[in-house]
């Protein structure tokens, strides 16, 4: 700590909201430019693009005029870029936390344009990256820039941290935090890695699902064999696999592996509440994630659609490998693979679930083929409750920012970040916010960000750190 800033000279928040308008378009620029540069951390080749970015990060962190700029690893992880402001006494150190890798485009055809040449349509921003979470990186550069070039100081202590490995489940994050705790000290985590309610509307998110996933083999055969020659007598893998997979869910589509979500946290009474009091959006859902016409949402229609997607388990066929159309010929293949996906209750353990869907698959395979389970992902949900000095000054933060009401939400995604960073710091607040909207397409084809609600989200922000400041216990 250099030196110390007069607790008791005044800020003017709204001059520094003001700047956030001035300074929009310079950050905007950073944003494309962090775009432009394809930070896949799941994909060895883009291992000096993830550098890259880093580098890109640290630049706009450096910017924005936040002091201290580094990068940090630990077991050969990708850059963590962190940053900071620590000049006052008795007001709180917020850590603010994004991250700068993304996943891989896909199908780069499916793009309307390309995923890593950010491109403005119908008010949004278009790539990969915008939305998750290049846009919760900037938005930090530009909370603290909109700070220190109006008033010259921070109203509360900032750390930032922004990570090079989400996309891929944050392996090494335990180790990083075990490694750097005291960098990082702080006493509330603001996370924007979530997303808002819908557009319009902010969200402060309280509940994640976490993520658990086996690939499963079946293997009849030492190697592919004639269909006509051997078909009616040789079992085949692929429709093996097919009737293993269509066990695991009953007639709604959810999960029907006994006792599976046992050990997930049940809703509290006011949980409940809250959950049945928020709109019935299925109708705007499908809209935002197009579903066809005529096809029937997922899931026990008895239970409201939130409480499906943020506090039950769901399970998806994210690949399947047997032969590829193209190039087909009539063979019964001699192996065929799935890989499930599932997202956890809050409360369920990760390895219990392999475990669970470990027994459940060996109990039904077919014709006594050879089976393998390799699990896939483990991370635990996360789930607090959203009361107390920090939630408090975050939803008057959210309204002054968006000129409206938050809603306290749940995700069906999972942030493998949050659960273990709460726990190394003692379970200190966490806040979850945007950029996202339910319409951004994340991890999808045509990933967007909304602009004027990522430019509410800044003046959030900036609102954010006098709020806390002011609204710590002493
Ligand atoms: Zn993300």
């Amino acid at each position: 700590m250099s030196e110390v800033v007069d607790p008791s000279v005044p800020y003017d928040v709204e001059a520094v909201v003001q700047a956030v308008d001035v300074q929009y378009q310079e950050w905007l620029a950073t944003l494309g430019e962090l775009v432009r540069i394809p930070s896949v951390s799941g994909d060895p080749a883009h291992v000096v693009d993830v550098e890259r970015s880093a580098d890109a990060v640290s630049a706009a962190l450096e910017v924005a005029g936040l002091e201290q700029v580094r990068q940090r690893d630990v077991d050969g992880s990708p850059p963590y870029v962190l940053g900071e402001w620590v000049h006052r006494e008795g007001v709180p150190t917020v850590l603010l936390y994004a991250h700068h890798d993304v996943q891989p485009p896909g199908i780069v055809e499916n793009w309307t344009s390309h995923p890593f040449e950010p491109r403005e349509r119908g008010g949004r921003l278009f790539g990969r990256g915008t939305a998750d979470d290049k846009a919760g990186a900037v938005a930090h550069a530009a909370t603290v820039a909109a700070w220190l070039r109006t008033m010259g100081e921070l109203p509360c202590n900032v750390r930032v941290l922004v990570e090079g490995e989400e996309e891929i489940g944050s392996p090494r994050l335990e180790a990083f935090l075990t490694k750097h705790l005291d960098e990082l000290a702080a006493d509330v985590l603001v996370l924007a890695d979530a997303s808002n309610w819908k557009v319009g509307v902010p969200g402060i998110t309280y509940s994640l699902r976490g993520i658990a996933g086996v690939d499963v083999t079946l293997r009849a055969l030492e190697g592919p064999v004639h269909s006509g020659m051997a078909g009616g007598a040789v079992p085949d893998p692929a429709i093996a696999l097919a009737k293993v997979v269509a066990s695991l869910v009953d007639e709604h589509g959810d999960l029907a592996i006994e006792g599976f979500d046992d050990d997930a946290t049940p809703l509290t009474d006011s949980e409940r509440a809250r959950i049945e009091q928020l709109p019935d959006d299925s109708e705007a859902l499908r809209k935002a994630w197009g579903v066809r016409p005529g096809v029937e949402l997922a899931g026990d229609p008895n239970v409201s659609v939130f409480e499906r997607l943020w506090r039950r388990p769901s399970i998806a066929v994210i690949g399947w490998d047997s032969h590829p159309i193209a190039g087909s010929s009539p063979q019964i293949v001699a192996r065929a693979t799935a890989r499930l996906n599932v997202r956890l209750a809050p409360g369920q353990d990760p390895e219990r679930a392999h475990w669970l869907l470990h027994e459940h698959i060996a109990a039904r395979v077919p014709w006594g083929l050879e089976l393998e389970t390799t699990p896939v992902w483990g991370a635990a949900g996360w789930l607090s409750e959203p009361r107390g000095w920090a939630f408090d000054a975050c939803e008057r933060a959210l309204r002054a920012g968006f000129g409206t009401d938050p809603v306290s939400m749940g995700v069906g995604g999972s942030i493998p970040f949050a659960e273990p960073f709460a726990a190394a710091f003692g379970g200190i607040p966490a806040l979850l916010l945007g950029p996202s909207d339910p319409s951004s397409r994340i991890h999808g084809e045509d990933e967007s960000l909304h602009l004027d609600d990522w430019r509410k989200l800044i003046a959030s922000q900036v609102h954010l750190l006098a709020e806390l400041a002011e609204a710590a216990p002493g």
